[in-house]
């Protein structure tokens, strides 16, 4: 007795590279997607066969900058991450994370999370104990002193233990990395300059080259993942020379940085949506707001020219900020489509192909292919043509993760 296949006949399949196919068949069996073709298909007695009458299969999604545990943060004046008690927050971020599965987004890579809340998530989703998505868990925000702590006014006392990490020196990098890697943090995540949100100025470097080498090379040495908060174009050419995985906002990208960004096979995560949500409630007319703007204005314009030459591009924001709600995640594919031009089909490979390659499994997630593993949605609209369908939880069908549905709206032929 084998497990009854999964068939989903008439679909237009959005496969997560090239452009729609209409009239595709896709079949699961297990957890795996075994066959994919246009056509006609010989189904078996026993299969749950679905005919879709062109509604949309595509890649689930990843979000590839997500911070589990963040709400309003920056809205109290607790230090980052220590806004409430770590067993609350674990509750948080189990939300979140739900949250973004039944967005339809069956992977996320963390950009951050405090006081190793990330570790058990992922733990908890394997295992079963709530639902999630695909987790790669994330490390506390490591940066120096007066940057790192500067939520902290000195008068306290206290080094930033929350969200933040203070190192100093190569040796304190390095020993905070392996610290993080032990309780369970595969992506290291680094706080390099200010800018993109962070009050503190973007023109700093934070951290000096050696301590920031320190960092990438014993991340790398223990098997993990590095990524920064970076935004300035000298912290650019230094995490392209370190070696980094992942360049988070990247705001003053420029010929120069995509060409060292293309060549080591760095990823980007612009992450505009916070940026241009946060100035929509501001307005205009403060420093702080006005060197925003003409950083995010600039990000739009950079960012066609650094997807043509092929940087690899990434989805995922700062959800949880100030005003900027988890669950709005299917926002920012719209702003690269009509703020930034990029056509449809290319967002989509950033949020499905690049994702999983970002997270190096690029051979097993992230397009529908035959051989690779089951995270599929079913939309009810074609993506290509109005990237807004998947703002919609209504128009997302059904989700399968791992050949398993997590919603399931099919009806059965
Ligand atoms: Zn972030």
């Amino acid at each position: 007795m084998t497990d009854p296949r999964l068939v989903l006949t008439n679909a237009n399949l959005v496969d997560g590279e090239h452009p729609a196919k209409p009239g595709a068949y896709v079949v699961v069996e297990g957890n795996q997607i075994t066959t994919v073709g246009t056509g006609a298909l010989d189904t078996r007695s026993g299969d749950r066969v679905v005919d879709l009458a062109g509604r949309t299969v595509m890649p689930g999604m990843v979000t590839c900058h997500f911070h589990s545990t963040y709400h309003e943060l920056g809205a109290t004046p607790a230090p980052y991450g220590l806004e409430a008690p770590p067993p609350y927050q674990a509750l948080r971020a189990a939300r979140n994370l739900e949250t973004a599965l039944q967005c339809g987004f069956t992977s996320a890579v963390s950009a951050g999370a405090p006081c190793d809340v990330d570790a058990s998530m992922k733990r908890a989703i394997n295992e079963g104990l709530i639902p999630g998505p695909r987790f790669v868990p994330g490390s506390r925000e490591l940066s120096t002193t007066g940057h790192g702590n500067d939520t902290n006014p000195w008068y306290w006392e206290m080094a930033a233990w929350g969200a933040a990490r203070c190192c100093d020196g190569p040796e304190e990098f390095r020993k905070a990395v392996r610290d993080e890697v032990k309780r369970g943090a595969e992506m290291i995540k680094l706080f390099v300059t200010g800018g993109h949100g962070v009050l503190t100025p973007k023109d700093r470097l934070e951290m000096t080259p050696d301590e920031f080498t320190a960092a990438v090379d014993t991340a790398h040495d223990r098997g993990a993942q590095i990524r920064g908060h970076i935004v300035n174009k000298r912290a650019i050419l230094m995490a392209i020379e370190a070696g980094i995985d992942v360049i988070d906002h990247g705001d003053e990208m420029d010929e120069e940085c995509i060409a060292g960004i293309v060549e080591r096979g760095i990823f980007v995560a612009p992450s505009v949506l916070f940026p241009k949500t946060f100035l929509s409630q501001m307005g205009s007319g403060l420093g702080f707001t006005d060197r925003m703007r003409a950083d995010l204005e600039h990000t739009l314009k950079v960012l066609p020219e650094a997807n043509a030459a092929g940087v690899k591009l990434v989805v995922g924001d700062d959800y949880g900020a100030v005003g900027f709600a988890h669950g709005r995640y299917a926002e920012e594919l719209e702003v690269y489509v009509r703020d930034a031009g990029i056509p449809a089909l290319e967002v989509l490979r950033w949020a499905t192909k690049h994702g999983a390659e970002l997270m190096g499994r690029g051979d097993e997630l992230g397009t529908v292919a035959e051989g690779k593993l089951a995270d599929l949605l079913v939309l009810d609209g074609d993506p290509l043509e109005d990237v807004t369908v998947l703002q919609d939880r209504g128009r997302i069908v059904a989700i399968v993760k791992d050949g398993v549905f997590v919603k399931d709206e099919l009806r059965a032929a």
